[in-house]
């Protein structure tokens, strides 16, 4: 579960990013709306824990812009005013959930567990580019009428580019997004693994869905 915690303040940012760290989640931290905003738009996140009081626009104007653009992603915000009438403002605004500061952080954890649950259950479980399709439930690609199994690798590679469909995802995106490093291990690793990914949805089909961008990465799109 790869989730985005937006907090402006670093130390209880990196508080909460240790502790999601610690049971299994993949995080990315952002310290600003304008950043959490470009963030969402680039990488699937399972649930966003997002603070209230932000520089730039704030959690509350951050998550109305998300919904806004029809984006779904489970929200818990966090305020350290633990006012009702914030409460609701958020839950109007398209909340999730809501978590007053100071909080203990075994109950954020156990919310933010919650969430993912959540977006499992809204999300469509099928996705689709062209007539290529990737049940995200039994892991396997189809395209034609051919099914193909993936090692759990190649599936969250192909993941991954089919949520940025007509995006250009960036070599070292890719390795944070589906190896979940942080530096490049500078090997063709990511070479490697779209050569695979090619043979099986690509080779011998038109049109190709899987384009080298020289220099810069791979998009998965369906129109040229
Ligand atoms: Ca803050």
């Amino acid at each position: 579960m790869r989730v985005l915690v937006v907090e402006d303040e670093k130390k209880t940012a990196s508080f909460i990013r240790k502790a999601l760290q610690a049971e299994g989640f993949a995080v990315d931290v952002c310290g600003d709306g304008g950043d959490a905003l470009a963030a969402a738009r680039a990488t699937p996140f399972d649930g966003i824990v997002m603070d209230i009081m932000l520089p730039g626009p704030d959690g509350l104007s951050v998550l109305r812009q998300l919904r806004e653009r029809g984006d779904k992603t489970p929200v818990l915000l966090l305020s350290a005013r633990g006012a009702v009438n914030e409460r609701v403002e958020g839950l109007n605004a398209g909340a999730d959930d809501y978590l007053p500061k100071p909080f203990v952080i075994a109950e954020l954890v156990a919310r933010v567990r919650a969430l993912g649950r959540r977006a499992g259950e809204n999300k469509s479980t099928v996705l689709r580019v062209a007539d290529l399709t990737l049940d995200t439930v039994s892991r396997r690609a189809e395209r034609g009428g051919k099914t193909f199994d993936l090692t759990a690798r190649e599936y969250r590679l192909l993941e991954f580019l089919m949520r940025s469909t007509g995006q250009i995802c960036g070599r070292m995106s890719i390795i944070e997004k589906v190896w979940d490093y942080d530096f490049d291990p500078g090997t063709n690793l990511v070479d490697v693994y779209i050569k695979r990914l090619r043979e099986k949805i690509d080779d011998s089909r038109e049109p190709k869905l899987l384009h080298t961008v020289r220099g810069i990465g791979y998009v998965l799109k369906g129109t040229p």
